[in-house]
């Protein structure tokens, strides 16, 4: 893509109301835009941000048998009222919140929705166990809504929810949601801790979160380093507070951010909906459900909160909305933008993504200081400079040293 069509452009000035590190950097570089507070419009290079975030986590859903559908964000009250939830000050009305007469709430879970399709079709163990996701949009009525996309009153959200003959099945996908998940963070440039947490309201056991240790995260826990397991504050015990108990190292306490979560359900919805399935012998049986979800725009926030310097964002490989950031700078026979166009072909046809900065009214630190700000993994400069030693300029976003590569090897070196 070229760098004179992109919307829109960057901002260069700080943000005076912005404290927190992904607002700052991603309203800046225009990937996202504030309408209000913890309500994002999503540009074009923060919506190819989300667009990576949703591959990777589709890849792995559907390496762990899910399959994906769709859902209405405007939900029905009666699904709601089937689980007592209407009346749950968590989501929006859709015709104001004290309207007794709302037909509809904008949905901030699928639980209910779900549960109430899946029981219309399936009603014998053969056809059990099911798994479905979708990356949908969901509303939540949220009052300290802050910190930029990481706590939203609108966001994005893949959720998961299996349906199981026993526990004993539903316990054996779980662990393979577990390992799933961690795949989709490591694959996002994110050390996360497995951490368990209380068990929800209505939940038989333990429910467990996926957190990232950051200065603005809102839960706090008690981590272990070596095996990468924590405790989130609420259950933590003051004699647990020294060692791990599982592999004995040093337990430490930090602020962090919750990218995602799982939990058993149990029988709860399909109690509330009556959703049974008959057994090899005839007899009846409720189902018993689990739920996962994942927070695909704060998962963007929280990346941007851990890959950054003064200078801007640094995006994970699998993330970045383009592999490289192909910098022109005028010359004045006019040969470097014949040089620029012809790199900017070849990457292209060998399959790179490219942002390819073609700007002639642009000053040289103004090109470098926006592909810092941008966070492409590689930067390649051409200039009269570069091509007199030989071909590009090129480095990686972290480094600070230059290198200089023969135009015809930048396919081979990304
Ligand atoms: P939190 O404790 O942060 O409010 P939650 O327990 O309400 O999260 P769920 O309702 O289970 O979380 O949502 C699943 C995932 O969606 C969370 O793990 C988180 O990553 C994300 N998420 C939840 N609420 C928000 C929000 N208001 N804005 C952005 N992402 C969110
Ligand atoms: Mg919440």
């Amino acid at each position: 893509m070229r760098q004179s069509s992109l919307f829109p452009k960057t901002l260069r000035h700080q943000l005076s109301d912005e404290p927190s590190a992904n607002a700052q950097l991603l309203t800046r570089g225009g990937f996202v835009f504030k309408n209000s507070a913890g309500v994002y419009s999503y540009l074009t290079l923060g919506w190819m941000v989300i667009g990576k975030i949703k591959k990777i986590v589709g890849e792995e859903m559907n390496a762990i048998g899910g399959a994906e559908l769709y859902m209405p964000a405007l939900v029905d009250r009666k699904y709601l009222e089937a689980t007592d939830r209407f009346k749950l000050d968590v989501g929006f009305d859709v015709l104001g919140k004290k309207d007794r007469n709302a037909i509809y709430a904008l949905g901030w879970t699928h639980e209910e929705v779900l549960t109430a399709i899946v029981s219309k079709y399936i009603s014998s163990y053969k056809d059990l166990p099911i798994y479905l996701y979708q990356i949908q949009t969901k509303f939540r009525n949220e009052t300290r809504a802050k910190s930029g996309v990481l706590r939203g009153k609108e966001f994005l959200m893949k959720d998961l929810y299996s349906f199981h003959v026993s526990e004993q099945d539903l316990f054996s996908y779980y662990e393979k949601v577990k390992e799933a998940y961690l795949k989709i963070f490591k694959r996002c440039g994110l050390d996360v801790y497995f951490t368990t947490a209380g068990g929800g309201a209505f939940t038989m056991s333990a429910t467990h979160e996926f957190q990232v240790l950051s200065e603005v995260g809102e839960d706090e826990i008690f981590y272990c380093k070596i095996c990468k397991t924590a405790k989130n504050k609420e259950i933590m015990d003051i004699e647990e507070k020294d060692k791990c108990k599982v592999c004995g190292g040093d337990i430490l306490r930090g602020n962090s951010i919750e990218v995602g979560n799982i939990f058993p359900l149990g029988t709860k919805y399909s109690e509330a909906f009556d959703f049974q399935f008959t057994d090899g012998n005839g007899n009846k049986h409720l189902v018993v459900m689990g739920s996962y979800g994942i927070g695909i725009s704060r998962l963007m926030g929280t990346i941007v909160e851990v890959h950054n310097d003064v200078k801007g964002i640094l995006w994970p490989e699998e993330i970045a909305p383009f592999r490289a950031h192909l910098i022109y700078l005028p010359s004045n026979g006019g040969k470097t933008r014949g040089e620029s166009e012809k790199i900017y072909d070849a990457l292209r046809k060998a399959g790179v993504e490219v942002l390819y900065d073609d700007r002639e009214d642009s000053t040289p630190g103004e090109k470098f200081a926006d592909a810092d700000l941008l966070g492409m993994p590689v930067r390649i400069v051409v200039s009269e400079k570069s091509i007199a030693a030989g071909g590009v300029e090129i480095k990686k976003r972290e480094e600070s040293e230059v290198r200089i590569l023969g135009a015809d090897k930048i396919d081979e070196e990304i």
